[in-house]
């Protein structure tokens, strides 16, 4: 007798990745699930918990910390014991994380994807540009992504590039002043500025209205102009996939073959579900997933899960400048100058993005002038006048893998649902730490290039969101954990729907690339169940 399942395919996690590999499945007609551990939560009250919020500058905090669904930014949940404190935002609700992301939808340059052999250092992925291309493309209209068909993003000024087969889904929004202020003075420098495509609509689009500037993008559009997790998610239990919330998987259940025969789930009420599938798609984010493979003990043959994790660890510049520029109108970033995107230096140092922050200034400037002692109506003169003139670089620093860097399931600590919670070390290596004094070196010459006062330049490193690695694609089995197709060596219906899987960070935010990832797999999923 033919065996019955509850589904062909689980996906854990109902992010951006997880929704739209369910949302691909559900379309090719294959019964899906999806386990959420969070709850579903209305835009409105999201937006309302924005402006109630006495943490303005806290991207969490409209967000739910739930004892059974914990954020990342709570001490109890995600505990460092490395060098560096590793605390990336992450969000545990119905599309993910991605409700306060900020929305960069980049795509990596052919030599991103094969570091090792063109630069010597790091690690190849098992695909190329090529094989992802027809991916990046729907990904793009899956999110509705704006763009500049005829820019060189590896910021060397030259043809376009990465190669498209088709123009980017949006036309781009219009540049900011500040933007073109900055262009119209760095660029004589030698700098080149990049248009940042990105998930914000400039029309209406997939039943999202166009973007109307107003710079809320994080912690939440109020709108939904900007793409985040639930739309798929959405659109995946409208093309027939049953969403469970308040479900944490916690166990994947090993069958014969080397499969996976069941997942197990919890909810905050302590019940246990036990449910069967003929393939699973874990789709946990960059931490989450590592850690539920490893409670499993699953996928880890090569002792590679939960290593190698990387995150573009960056520093940031504020400078204020000698016009008024007038940050925060339009949304909170439009670019930036890749100069150091790509070349021979990656033999040696850290590819560098330095990305043009354009958020409202007054609270940052405030801070600043009080801390300094100005009040009254000096310090309503002062910060009128010092927010119009700020300018705040945020830069990203490429990353390569190291399997010492690494997230682990905690040892002893559990939480709500008396599962572990998670332990972290992070190390920023030399190869890093070698573009650091060229990244500087480009912030004086900025702040000299719009007659400016430095404020400053951060200590130390600061996180930058960005999960890599931590179940890192290969072709050997022994080093790596997924194969090309995001399939997992040692289960051959098992696959992980994650940014975690990518190998060599480049400097541009994952999650496009997550996503073609993710697109990709269905198809293969969808031709096997
Ligand atoms: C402030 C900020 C800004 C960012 N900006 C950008 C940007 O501009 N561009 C970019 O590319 N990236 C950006 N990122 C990163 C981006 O948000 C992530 O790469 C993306 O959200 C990853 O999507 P995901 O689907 O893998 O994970 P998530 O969106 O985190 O979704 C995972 C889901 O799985 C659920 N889950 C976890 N564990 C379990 C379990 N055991 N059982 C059931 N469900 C579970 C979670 O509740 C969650 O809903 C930013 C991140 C932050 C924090
Ligand atoms: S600028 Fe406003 S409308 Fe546009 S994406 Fe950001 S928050 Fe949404």
């Amino acid at each position: 007798m033919a065996e019955t399942y509850d589904a062909d395919v689980i996906v854990v996690g109902s992010g951006a990745l997880g929704s739209n590999a369910a949302y691909e499945l559900a379309k090719a007609g294959k019964s899906v699930i999806i386990l959420e551990a969070g709850l579903r939560i209305p835009r409105w009250k999201i937006v309302q918990n924005t402006r109630n919020s006495s943490r303005r500058s806290d991207f969490n905090a409209p967000y739910p910390d739930l004892p059974w669904a914990h954020t990342s930014y709570d001490n109890d949940y995600l505990e460092n014991t490395g060098s560096f404190n590793f605390r990336p935002g992450m969000l545990k609700l119905v599309g993910g994380t991605t409700w306060h992301w900020a929305a960069a939808a980049w795509r990596y340059l052919p030599t991103d994807m094969k570091l090792k052999s063109t630069y010597g250092v790091g690690r190849d992925w098992p695909i190329s540009y090529d094989d992802l291309e027809p991916f990046y493309q729907r990904a793009e209209e899956a999110l509705g992504v704006v763009g500049v068909d005829a820019q060189d993003q590896s910021g060397q000024n030259g043809p376009a590039s990465p190669p498209r087969s088709k123009p980017y889904p949006l036309p781009a929004e219009g540049k900011t002043y500040m933007f073109q202020r900055l262009e119209a003075r760095l660029s004589p420098l030698g700098f080149h500025f990049v248009h940042e495509p990105n998930a914000r609509v400039t029309k209406p689009y997939d039943g999202r209205p166009a973007c109307a500037g107003n710079n809320n993008c994080m912690p939440a559009c109020p709108i939904g102009a900007m793409y985040s997790g639930i739309f798929h998610a959405d659109h995946a239990e409208k093309a027939g996939a049953k969403l469970l919330t308040d479900a944490t998987a916690y166990k994947l259940e090993k069958g014969e073959g080397g499969k996976i025969a069941a997942v197990h789930y919890r909810t905050s009420k302590g019940e246990d579900v036990r449910l069967t599938s003929r393939y699973v798609i874990v789709a946990a984010h960059g931490l989450e997933t590592p850690k539920l493979l490893l409670i499993s003990d699953v996928a880890n043959s090569s002792d590679q899960v939960g290593r190698n994790l990387m995150d573009h660890s960056g520093i940031g510049m504020q400078f204020l400048a000698d016009e008024p520029v007038w940050p925060g109108r339009g949304a909170v970033q439009q670019g930036g100058i890749f100069n150091r995107r790509d070349g021979e230096h990656r033999r040696d140092y850290a590819a560098v993005k330095h990305s043009i922050a354009n958020n409202v200034a007054n609270p940052a400037v405030a801070a600043r002038l009080i801390k300094q002692g100005v009040l009254g109506p000096e310090l309503d003169r002062r910060i009128r006048e010092d927010a119009s003139h700020w300018v705040d670089f945020s830069t990203t620093f490429e990353m390569l893998p190291h399997a010492t860097n690494r997230v682990q399931a905690h040892s002893t600590k559990r939480d709500a649902l008396g599962i572990p919670t998670l332990t972290v070390h992070y190390d920023v290596d030399d190869y890093v730490k070698a573009a650091r004094p060229i990244a500087e070196a480009d912030f004086h010459t900025f702040v000299k290039g719009m007659n400016g006062t430095l404020v400053e330049i951060s200590e130390g490193f600061q996180n930058r969101d960005h999960l890599m690695g931590t179940v890192i694609m290969g072709s050997d089995p022994k080093d790596s954990v997924v194969d090309g197709d995001c399939r997992t060596h040692d289960h051959p219906n098992l696959f992980l729907a994650t940014t975690g899987v990518i190998p060599a960070s480049g400097v541009i935010n994952p999650t496009l690339t997550g996503v073609a990832l993710a697109i990709r797999m269905a198809d293969i999923i969808a031709k096997e169940v």
